[in-house]
């Protein structure tokens, strides 16, 4: 019963059975594989291929949970499960359906088969003996699954229309058909003549994805490769085919297909990541075509997130998603003849100007210049990043202020990418001696060569609490389009008051004010929120006592002085309790050793290179331990998270006195950097959501400045 409840959870339609089969047969080195379906799957999927074969002696175990082939390929155990050879696909497949495979080996002199059923090996006819049968047939696997749920109805009844698991089906196939190269697939339904899918084993990945989608997709593909990737996050390597500029898009829905160590994933945030630079360069509504192949260290991966292995979860996401964000961006960004092309594709459809109103604009110029101009206009309005094409007429016109934004914005993102090594240094070369407050003297473990931080990798865990889902569903509800697209290419102009933590930012024409304190609580509950359960730990160097912690609090806030102590150390003990499960979803570690002064050792890692401000420690402390309902699931991880997304945010009182006379002293460039730093974080990865709304004010935009001077 549980085999069988398993089972139903791994294959939960028939597409999902085909994927296992299709892995099987390429992890097998075939070179060419034949997808038979009938019924969408649901009476019969069969899928034949040219591998390598199932040795009779392995054949009566075959479909015993746990049993791989696969585990001599990887020195390291662990890898195994992170590459998802569970050794689990037959087994369950086993017990939702009857399912016999036909198997030859080149050594072998002929084929064997067998029956499977309740993952053992089944007689063929009543009263034989269950064991392989010896049979005719080529080098090569034969798997069939028939009567799949036969004996789950509820599953069978949740099943869509045969037609529609059909195209789940070729879907399936088709996308490992264009990732595989060099083997050949087809698909058919059972006594069709002709094939749904044909690829050749010969057929180059365009010519594939030519065969799938077409040739209007096929003739606008930018290729992307990378052999070396990002070996610091993880990334090995990667290439890619995705939509060039000409591409008119599709209307209707975007083609995104991510491989994670040739295994179809999804991996929304990419995705999401993705799609919204497409936004920018595409007409709107269109959608771009994205396939992507990545190679991640396999120990950083966890693709049993999810029990059917399709949503796949990744260390150091966020770089290596910025990682590929930038190759994106400089290719569709780079190709310099595009650019005339593109300048024309961003002029509205229904501008009000006319064509030769542009052309006389264009012509009017030196032609040295117009290259510039175009290039210029073509750089900001990506960098600047409109989701609307750009308006010609803010091109033509604000020609002038725009260089200057152009090149104040190639600085800065110059900059930006210095301050973000440069900051890097700087935290490994000093601990921040500012951040140690009066009764608890922090300093960071800098024993590791990551310098200031311990970083403390940890396997990515499964996430399937109801309560998690719920609040990252409540954010992405909230987010508010207009919003987010401001914040995803903007320039900061500077920051205008420390004290209530604000700054401006030009995004696109418009100059905004903006309350960061509460841009960057948003932005690390946020992370919090996706990374649950799988952060990297700060290791303390030396732990900082709970009890000290709320006595240092309460001397700051004569409020809260007078409590009882023995409330304080009830609390302090139920936050002891709470132990395991703070480590294990925040990775915030206590030592609990001597029961009387239990002590903070270890606090999540929430972005590589950025450490929480250390002084608000006590305050966080004193948060865990008062300002959360321990009782309530969702309420507890919320608080949590929110007291995390606290402790990151910048400190509104920075520690530095000289802010007054004017001189910027080291603390002040080092507290700038971390803001410049989290403002690339921002722009990478941020979902604004209604409630910044009030976080921000529009200060000026170009056209209605432009007026003024009209008018002057
Ligand atoms: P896993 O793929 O995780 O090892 P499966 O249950 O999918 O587990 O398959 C179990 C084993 O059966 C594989 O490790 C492999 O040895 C063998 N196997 C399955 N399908 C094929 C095939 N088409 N060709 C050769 N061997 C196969
Ligand atoms: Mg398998």
């Amino acid at each position: 019963m549980v085999n069988k409840i398993a089972a139903g959870e791994i294959i939960i339609a028939p597409a999902n059975a085909l994927k296992e089969m299709l892995e099987n047969a390429i992890d097998a080195g075939a070179t060419n594989i034949q997808v038979t379906v009938k019924d969408g799957g649901m009476k019969l999927l069969q899928v034949t291929d040219n591998g390598c074969g199932i040795m009779k002696d392995d054949l009566p175990i075959l479909c015993h949970r746990f049993t791989t082939s696969k585990i001599r390929k990887f020195e390291d155990l662990s890898s195994i499960s992170t590459y998802g050879f569970r050794g689990e696909a037959l087994a369950s497949i086993s017990h939702i359906a009857h399912l016999s495979v036909v198997t030859k080996t080149k050594d072998s002199q002929c084929a064997w088969k067998c029956l499977y059923a309740q993952g053992v090996i089944t007689p063929q006819n009543p009263g034989e003996k269950a064991e392989p049968r010896p049979t005719a047939g080529k080098d090569g696997t034969l798997i069939i699954v028939e009567n799949l749920f036969y004996n789950f109805p509820s599953r069978l009844k949740s099943l869509k229309l045969p037609n529609e698991e059909y195209m789940r089906i070729l879907d399936v196939v088709n996308k490992y058909a264009i990732h595989t190269e060099k083997v050949g697939f087809t698909a058919k339904k059972l006594g069709e003549s002709h094939n749904a899918v044909t690829i050749r084993d010969t057929q180059s990945i365009k010519d594939r994805i030519r065969a799938v989608y077409g040739s209007s997709v096929a003739n606008n593909l930018l290729e992307i490769s990378d052999s070396e990737g990002d070996p610091e996050s993880g990334l090995l390597g990667l290439k890619g085919q995705i939509s060039n500029l000409n591409y008119n898009g599709n209307k209707k829905k975007s083609h995104v297909i991510f491989f994670i160590n040739n295994r179809l994933v999804d991996c929304e945030p990419l995705k999401k990541a993705l799609t919204s630079i497409f936004a920018i360069y595409l007409p709107k509504g269109s959608k771009p075509f994205i396939y992507f192949s990545l190679a991640i260290k396999p120990e950083n991966l966890d693709v049993n997130v999810h029990p059917t292995k399709k949503e796949v979860r990744f260390l150091h996401e966020d770089e290596i998603i910025t990682f590929v964000c930038h190759k994106v961006q400089n290719e569709l960004g780079d190709i310099d003849d595009l650019r005339e092309f593109k300048t024309e594709r961003l002029a509205p459809r229904s501008s009000d100007l006319t064509r030769s109103e542009i052309s006389f604009e264009k012509a009017d110029r030196p032609p040295k210049r117009q290259k510039i101009n175009l290039s210029q206009s073509l750089s900001s309005s990506f960098s600047l990043g409109s989701q609307q094409p750009r308006l010609d007429y803010k091109n033509v016109r604000v020609d002038g202020f725009q260089t200057k934004i152009t090149n104040f914005m190639k600085q800065s993102q110059k900059r930006n990418s210095l301050t973000e090594e440069s900051f890097d240094e700087s935290i490994q070369s000093s601990p921040r001696k500012g951040d140690t407050t009066e009764n608890t003297s922090l300093a960071i473990d800098d024993s590791r060569e990551d310098g200031v931080f311990t970083y403390v990798p940890k396997e990515r865990t499964v996430v399937s609490l109801e309560s998690i889902v719920g609040l990252r569903k409540k954010v992405e509800s909230n987010v508010n389009k207009d919003l987010t697209q401001v914040f995803l290419n903007f320039v900061l102009v500077g920051i205008v008051q420390y004290l209530s933590r604000l700054l401006t930012i030009q995004s696109d024409v418009s100059l905004f004010l903006v309350d960061y304190g509460k841009l960057f609580f948003n932005l690390f509950y946020q992370i919090g929120l996706s990374d649950f359960a799988n952060f990297g730990t700060i290791n303390l160097k030396s732990p900082v006592s709970i009890s000290g912690s709320i006595s240092h609090v309460q001397d700051q806030v004569m409020e809260i002085a007078n409590m009882s102590e023995k409330t304080k150390k009830e609390a302090i003990a139920e936050l002891s309790d709470k132990a395991e499960m703070l480590e294990e979803y925040f990775s915030i570690t206590l030592d609990v050793s001597d029961p009387e002064d239990p002590k903070v050792t270890g606090l999540p890692l929430l972005i590589k290179n950025h450490i929480p401000t250390l002084k608000k420690l006590p305050v966080f402390i004193y948060k865990l331990v008062f300002d959360v309902d321990y009782l309530d699931e969702t309420s507890c991880l919320d608080a949590v998270l929110r007291h995390v997304a606290n402790l990151y945010v910048p400190d509104s009182e920075p520690s530095f006195d000289s802010i007054e006379n004017g001189s910027e002293t080291e603390e002040m460039e080092m507290y700038k950097k971390s803001v410049e730093f989290l403002l690339s974080v921002v722009r990478r990865r941020f979902l604004a959501t209604d409630d910044l709304i009030t976080s921000l004010v529009e200060i000026a935009n170009l056209p209605s400045l432009y007026r003024c001077f009209e008018r002057c």
